[in-house]
């Protein structure tokens, strides 16, 4: 498993950054996540887009772009021989002394590397997965995805000691936004609903190939954050993110959803998605 640091390549534990990366000292920085079928991103385009995004939003100089990007992903996949991976890369605004305001030229250091994922063992698609609502304590603006993770590493842990796939955040209003790595789909008497873009939610790439197939599929779709009293009548729920896929949520809370079994209609977006991710790989 390698990294990229620093114009080179290197084993991922060799990877070493300064400890005045304002990464290391603020979290001041921004990532993204793609997911790699048969030696080919998928949607890197989107990653890398969402990534660059990100990266003005928070006003980093120097920000790499989408040709280098691309062929610093394509080397470090190369020189990894991996063909099913998890690839990471990262944007922090670099090394200096600890100060809220930056310098305004320190230049961004970029970390990318790839992790082997295995494919085809996907367990939860016949058994669906489970989740557990939590409050949502994050900041305003989830749209940026920030390297600032810390409700997300509470709420992963309190999703692994109740023993779910999942944590999804609820709003003071009743309102359920997303989980902590996956947007949140229901369907309701025939159609979909899922949370608007802004800034509650961060914009997964997996939720637009999703709202595209819908399309495709011809299912309506609704732009509205769940209430909680929906999430508890919807007749099927399903989350999707770049490494979770598709999965049909089957509980909530200990509470069934619909029939406590993954739901058709989630199975026809199962399908459908693997169909797509399929079809890019022979494009
Ligand atoms: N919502 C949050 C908070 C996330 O962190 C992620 C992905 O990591 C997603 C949604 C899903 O986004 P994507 O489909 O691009 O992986």
């Amino acid at each position: 498993e390698l990294a990229y640091l620093n114009e080179m390549i290197v084993p991922v534990d060799e990877a070493k950054v300064p400890v005045r990366d304002r990464g290391f000292i603020f979290g001041d920085g921004v990532y993204d996540v793609a997911r790699v079928y048969d030696v080919r991103p998928h949607r890197l385009g989107a990653h890398i887009e969402r990534l660059r995004r990100c990266a003005r939003q928070i006003e980093l100089c120097d920000i790499p772009s989408e040709a280098d990007l691309e062929r610093i992903v394509d080397e470090l996949l190369d020189a990894s021989g991996l063909s099913d991976a998890m690839l990471y890369m990262q944007l922090t605004r670099g090394a200096a002394p600890r100060k809220s305001a930056y310098p305004a030229e320190t230049p961004a250091t970029l970390f990318v590397s790839v992790e082997r994922v295995r494919r085809g063992a996907d367990k939860f698609r016949d058994t669906g997965v489970e989740a557990i609502l939590v409050e949502d304590i994050r900041w305003d603006r989830n749209d940026i995805k920030s390297i600032n993770l810390l409700p997300k590493v509470l709420m992963g842990q309190r999703a692994h000691k109740a023993g779910v796939y999942e944590a999804l955040y609820h709003d003071a209003d009743g309102h359920v936004w997303e989980g902590t790595s996956t947007n949140l789909f229901a369907i309701i008497d025939g159609a979909l609903q899922t949370a608007p873009e802004g800034p509650r939610i961060l914009s997964g790439t997996t939720r637009r190939d999703v709202l595209e197939l819908a399309e495709r599929l011809g299912y309506d779709c609704e732009l509205r954050p769940l209430t909680e009293e929906q999430l508890r009548s919807a007749d099927e729920l399903f989350v999707t993110g770049t490494l979770t896929e598709v999965q049909g949520l089957v509980a909530v809370d200990g509470t069934a959803v619909g029939s406590g079994e993954v739901g058709s209609i989630t199975r026809e977006f199962q399908e459908a998605y693997d169909e797509l991710v399929e079809d890019r790989l022979r494009q």
